[in-house]
């Protein structure tokens, strides 16, 4: 195969700069070049790096359309719309714990301190390497080291 390392003079990339951007359907599922239902014309083959590396430049410079940058906005799925609609900026779920914690902090009473501390001190194996360690730190363990 023989290798390009000129974007200026490559073909390929010059071929990409006289399209403009296409404006493709919302329900398009094919690209440009070949009909709808037929296996595509790279089926079983690859791009070598070279090739990748000059389509990647070929595409630099191009932006979305409104259209679809409204189009990515919108929720893809039920289970997405409702975590937006759940979803809490994160400065005011912390200035909501900020005026919980003004209000009635549990550190306040002595007997949950105490609950705290004694959690604190129970230390157990963990199941993978033996390391020691409360619910707290074991759990944040095997989720960085053994997950
Ligand atoms: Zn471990």
């Amino acid at each position: 195969m023989s290798s390009i390392t000129n974007i200026y003079t490559d073909p390929f990339i010059l071929g990409l700069q006289q399209f403009p951007t296409p404006k493709v359907p919302e329900d398009a599922v094919v690209s440009y070049g070949y009909a709808k239902g037929m296996p595509s014309p790279m089926l079983g083959q690859t791009h070598s790096e070279e090739t990748k590396r000059l389509i990647g430049l070929g595409w630099l410079g191009r932006t979305h359309t409104e259209e679809s940058k409204q189009k990515m906005r919108r929720p893809k799925s039920e289970e997405a719309k409702r975590n937006m609609r759940n979803h809490i900026r994160p400065a005011e779920r912390m200035e909501n714990h900020r005026q919980r914690m003004l209000k009635d902090n549990p550190m306040d009473n002595p007997e949950s301190v105490e609950k705290v501390r004694k959690t604190a001190l129970n230390k157990k194996p963990c199941p993978h390497c033996g390391m020691m360690g409360n619910a707290g730190t074991l759990a944040r363990h095997i989720k960085a080291r053994h997950s």
